[in-house]
């Protein structure tokens, strides 16, 4: 029964449905209900079918769209919590809106509990300071801020970060606050252990110039004894073999001593320590100082030393002398080394000229050896010599000329050669300097004048000697005996006082490193008002050993006059007080001349105590007896040296004048050697005529120099 009212009810529902499906397929396509509808009716039809269409093709293309989107979607959400730095916004009252992975990572903490979380709490007490004046900024100014803090993870533990943050709004127009968050903990132990280890490395520069400092004075006082002593002992009767012995000592420690000094001068450039000193100063005074010195070694050697100074080339400057003499000293030594015959040159001319400052050109031009072209460019590497066999003839250890370098370099200046094998070189180097101020001029020229002052005669001249080392007291002792000083002896600062209360003295040498009061302290001490000393401006000269720290500048800045190195060598010390008491009137005046277009040559002296003192070492006896045996000698050779004219022997006469050369080089008249060397030339080119045309001039030089003894007698032949 039942079915069969099913099957009544489906036969009649199948029916209505198939047509239905028969109305709608009708509906879809139009045409089959052609003639059915009526035309207007179909239209719209065929409209509305249109339109489906385009809006199935519009759906089909935002269901792309969607599906793009959420890609996108997918790949920002993939980066913006896998990005390397943290990343969250914050509201304008501080609080944590949203967070990526990594900031959550960062923090140790699960991202969900960092919303609506305080950022303060994130943050290092210590820090949040710094947290707050950049976040107060970035609203006020609406410019993007960083700051470097320390954060804390949920543990506590703090780390390092970079927070950079900017301004932006929210869909509702509220502001809110963008940071980026870096984690820099890395970088910052990096940079402390970088700290830690600069400072380690500037510890261990310093433990290491301190040690040089202290090895220099510790090698320098033992050595001080040794070539002090071995100079006194070569004063002693001694026979050939043994002064053989004792000057090779003499010689070998001060070949160590200028080493240790090129060392010591160098690690102090490579170690950045060297310190370049602007000080007034004459130009006049630092060429003399060094011409003079180097004029002997020039003379030794039968060569001319001359220097010229360009009239426009200004006196008084402001530069590191110390560093230009070195220089200059080191260039010149090389090429009296460097030079068998002929001269060696110094000039000094401007190069170019502004208001503020000159660029000066010195030039050092020799008649030597020369250097081969394809050498040039290693001349100045440190340790190099132009052969290996160098050494061995001419010593030397290759620094001077990387020290001087250095040294122009240092000042601002070029240095450069040109030169020709066999026919002389020329070194030169630039040095830009400034004139000094007007006033300047005057205090340097008052102080030039109080040095004249002190020019009295060594036999009554007191030397108050400040040194702790008994072997530096003897040295010193002898030394200043030798060159007739009245010595008095203090073993440190404070006794110096005391005695400078007591007793006036005319000068007093003064070491520097001393126990219970140093030298620099006891300086101080005198020259203050309330010193109670005898004489307030007593001169002092420091003597010191301790190059690393202390020049002659420094030690003049603290109170002292002058400064002389240790060991302390009898020509030093000769030549310090030389400066301080021997001045001649007629010397004074010749120093104090302008210098204009000066021709310095180191000019021969009529007699050059200097030299004759160096090879007597200051013994009074032997000078005198040298002297005497000179004098009478001479006019002896003279004779002999006519006669061989008169024979016209051009070998003969050559030999007398080369003894009369040798034995008055020997004596320090070197005047007389210096025409004698002329006529020996001249000779050597089989001249006679041209011998005999000289004799006069020997004759004259030979009478000027017996006149000088006269009135030289009180000081070496009394
Ligand atoms: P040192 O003279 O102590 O060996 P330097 O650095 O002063 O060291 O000189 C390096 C080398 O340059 C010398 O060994 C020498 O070969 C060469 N030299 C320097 N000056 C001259 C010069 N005026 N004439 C010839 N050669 C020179």
């Amino acid at each position: 029964m039942k079915s069969k009212y099913l099957q009544h009810i489906d036969s009649a529902e199948l029916r209505r449905q198939a047509e239905e499906i028969a109305w709608v397929k009708a509906l879809m396509s139009p045409e089959s209900l052609e003639g059915q509808l009526p035309e207007e009716t179909r239209q719209m039809l065929h409209e509305l079918r249109v339109h489906q269409i385009e809006l199935e093709m519009q759906n089909e293309e935002l269901r792309r769209s969607q599906l793009e989107v959420d890609a996108t979607r997918a790949r920002y959400f993939d980066l913006y919590d896998l990005a390397p730095v943290g990343y969250c916004t914050i509201s304008e009252n501080g609080l944590i809106l949203e967070a990526n992975l990594t900031a959550a990572t960062l923090l140790g903490v699960n991202r969900i509990s960092l919303v609506k979380q305080s950022v303060t709490r994130l943050i290092l007490k210590e820090d949040q300071d710094i947290y707050y004046r950049h976040l107060k900024q970035l609203f006020e100014t609406g410019k993007p801020q960083a700051c470097e803090l320390r954060m804390m993870k949920q543990d506590g533990t703090p780390f390092w970060t970079l927070l950079e943050a900017t301004v932006g709004k929210e869909v509702n127009g509220t502001s809110i606050c963008r940071v980026v968050m870096s984690d820099i903990n890395k970088l910052k132990t990096l940079e402390k252990n970088l700290i830690i280890e600069k400072e380690k490395a500037q510890e261990a520069t310093k433990v290491k110039g301190e040690f040089l400092a202290n090895m220099s004075h510790e090698i320098r006082t033992p050595m001080n004894g040794m070539i002090g002593m071995a100079g006194l002992l070569l004063d002693t009767e001694l026979d050939n073999e043994q002064r053989y012995y004792v000057e090779t000592m003499q010689e070998s420690g001060e070949v160590l001593h200028v080493l240790i000094n090129d060392i010591l001068d160098f690690s102090k450039i490579e170690a950045g320590k060297l310190e370049i000193k602007m000080l007034d100063f004459n130009l006049h005074n630092v060429l003399d100082n060094f011409t003079t010195t180097l004029s002997i070694r020039a003379h030794d050697k039968g060569l001319n030393l001359i220097c010229t100074v360009q009239p426009d080339v200004p006196d008084y400057i402001v530069g590191d002398p110390r560093r230009l003499q070195q220089v200059l000293t080191n260039l010149v030594g090389n090429a009296i080394k460097f030079t068998h015959q002929g001269e060696v040159a110094v000039n000094v001319t401007i190069e170019s000229e502004t208001d503020a400052s000159v660029v000066l050109r010195f030039s050092v031009q020799d008649t030597g050896i020369g250097i081969p072209e394809d050498k040039i460019d290693h001349l100045f590497d440190k340790f190099y010599q132009v052969d290996s066999s160098t050494t061995r003839q001419y010593g030397g250890t290759g620094l001077g000329l990387a020290i001087s370098k250095q040294l122009v370099e240092i000042m601002g200046g070029e240095i450069g050669v040109k030169s020709e094998e066999d026919k002389g070189s020329e070194f030169w180097f630039t040095l830009s300097v400034t004139r000094q101020q007007e006033h300047e001029i005057t205090k340097l020229q008052s102080s030039v004048n109080r040095h004249v002052t002190h020019g009295v005669s060594a036999n009554y001249v007191k030397i108050l000697l400040a040194e702790d080392s008994i072997i530096n007291q003897k040295v010193a002792q002898s030394m200043l005996k030798k060159l007739g000083f009245q010595v008095d002896i203090v073993s440190n600062g404070k006794e110096a006082i005391k005695a400078l209360k007591m007793n006036p003295c005319d000068l007093v040498l003064m070491d520097v490193q001393m126990p219970e009061m140093d030298g620099l302290e006891a300086t101080r001490l005198i020259r203050s008002p309330d010193s109670g000393v005898l004489d307030r401006s007593v001169p002092i000269i420091a003597m010191t050993a301790h190059v690393m720290t202390g020049d002659r500048e420094y030690f003049i800045e603290a109170g002292m006059d002058d400064y002389i190195s240790k060991p302390v060598s009898f020509e030093s010390l000769e030549e310090m007080l030389g400066k301080w008491f021997k001045m001649q009137p007629e010397e004074k005046t010749k120093d104090s001349s302008p210098a204009g277009d000066t021709l310095k040559t180191a000019e021969p002296l009529v007699l050059d105590r200097e030299i004759l003192f160096k090879n007597t070492m200051g013994d009074k006896d032997l000078s005198r007896e040298l002297i005497t045996l000179l004098l009478q000698e001479i006019p002896k050779m003279i004779e002999l040296l006519k006669e061989s004219i008169d024979k016209g022997e051009v070998s003969d006469a050559s030999f007398h004048v080369h003894k009369i050369k040798g034995s008055s080089a020997n004596t320090g008249c070197m005047a007389l050697s210096g025409v004698a060397a002329r006529m020996e030339e001249v000779g050597k080119m089989g001249k006679l005529d041209e011998i005999a045309v000289i004799i006069p001039e020997l004759e004259r030089q030979f009478e000027l120099l017996m006149s000088r003894l006269k009135d030289a007698k009180d000081y070496i032949l009394d």
